[in-house]
């Protein structure tokens, strides 16, 4: 018998997670590249010394004071039907908060369902949560075709379908009728989790599913303060959906799981929003112009409605991604074959990005 006695379904796996390596220009985890101000970062210094104050005592498992923030945030989105904290619930980064999601709603003898290419944690999720996992696929252009959506639903019968939108790694948005479709194919045997991971990058007329809620009760929408928020080194994500779907998850949660610190510089970075979200617009137009640049050098790239976005196909899809890496420049190889993405920088470093490409390019032509 091996050492140690781990489970047989986790023997000799690699953790999750892309290389941490300390170049000049690193756009591979979908990181906001702008840090918050001095007053920020003063205003949480002061919030997290306060909570220090009472660390003796546990903090709030309720969350209540971060609920109501995140709610009214949520629903400046969405006025005619505004969330209330009891729709929402809070978690260490969106990660944390989709494995409650499976421990309430997957598990043995259960199945998730999402479509590839999709993110590469969901299967991790269920594997840890002793989920079946079972993939569909996207369209070539990377949207999803209800019939198909719909044809998995009723033959794999899912507890959980998780689909990002905008997608990563692909940048796609999903349109309102395709949530709607799994929705209804789903049923209240199932929920629908649309990972919004991204959502405030989406390009203006592309809808949130936010605006579906009060249509379906099994709809779960999860968003994080780790992308457009610029704060993930926070560990901060949430959803909204049905309070009942939040009392669910209040049963597998942990005691206790989001510190004092955290909730406290949570709601620091809340007054902060407008300063933390004021780059999103420049990240859009640098997107979009990246997007520009890169179809005008020959090549193919996937509609993007996030802060990064995938181009190819490059026959070596590694050693483009190398070369790039050599000239200090760090993005990330994953997505279909030959694909890579690139995340959205300052414009200084989509610059660096774009003059290392072409000198990369020109070597392998
Ligand atoms: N969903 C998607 C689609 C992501 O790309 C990421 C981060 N890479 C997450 C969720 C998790 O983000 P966090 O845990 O930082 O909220």
């Amino acid at each position: 018998m091996d050492f140690p006695p781990i489970r047989e379904e986790l023997r000799g796996i690699e953790p999750y997670g892309a290389p941490q390596l300390d170049v000049p220009v690193q756009l591979n985890v979908n990181e906001n590249p702008y840090g918050p101000s001095e007053e920020c970062v003063a205003d949480i210094a002061r919030a997290a010394a306060d909570a220090a104050a009472s660390l003796n005592r546990y903090p709030d498992r309720e969350l209540v004071a971060l609920r109501t923030e995140l709610a009214a945030y949520l629903s400046r989105d969405v006025p005619a039907a505004p969330v209330s904290p009891a729709q929402v619930w809070a978690a260490n980064g969106s990660n944390e908060v989709m494995l409650q999601l499976l421990q309430a709603f997957g598990g043995p003898g259960r199945t998730a369902v999402s479509f590839a290419p999709t993110y590469s944690m969901y299967p991790e999720y269920a594997r840890d949560t002793s989920t079946t996992w079972v993939v569909g696929h996207r369209a070539e252009d990377f949207t999803l075709d209800p019939e198909h959506a719909r044809t998995v639903v009723a033959d794999h019968r899912p507890s959980v379908v998780l689909l990002p939108s905008p997608n990563n790694p692909t940048g796609t948005a999903l349109s309102p009728e395709a949530v709607t479709v799994l929705c209804e194919a789903v049923g209240e045997s199932g929920i629908v989790v649309v990972d919004e991971a991204y959502g405030e990058f989406r390009r203006s007329g592309t809808p949130s599913a936010l605006e579906l809620l009060p249509a379906h009760r099994n709809l779960v929408v999860t968003r994080t303060m780790s992308k457009a928020f610029a704060a993930a080194g926070l560990r901060l994500g949430y959803l909204a959906a049905d309070p009942a779907i939040c009392d669910a998850i209040r049963v597998v949660r942990l005691p206790y799981h989001l510190s004092a610190v955290t909730q406290a510089a949570a709601l620091a970075a809340l007054r902060h929003a407008p300063e933390l979200l004021g780059k999103v617009d420049e990240l859009r137009a640098q997107r979009d112009k990246t997007v520009g640049w890169l179809r005008a050098q020959g090549l193919q790239v996937a509609d993007s409605d996030a802060n990064f976005c995938l181009f190819g196909t490059f026959g070596d899809r590694h050693a483009v991604w190398e070369g790039l890496l050599d000239r200090g420049v760090l993005i990330r190889e994953t997505g279909p074959d030959g694909w890579l993405r690139v995340s959205i920088g300052t414009a200084e470093e989509m610059g660096a990005f774009e003059d290392a490409l072409v000198e990369v390019m020109e070597e392998m032509a």
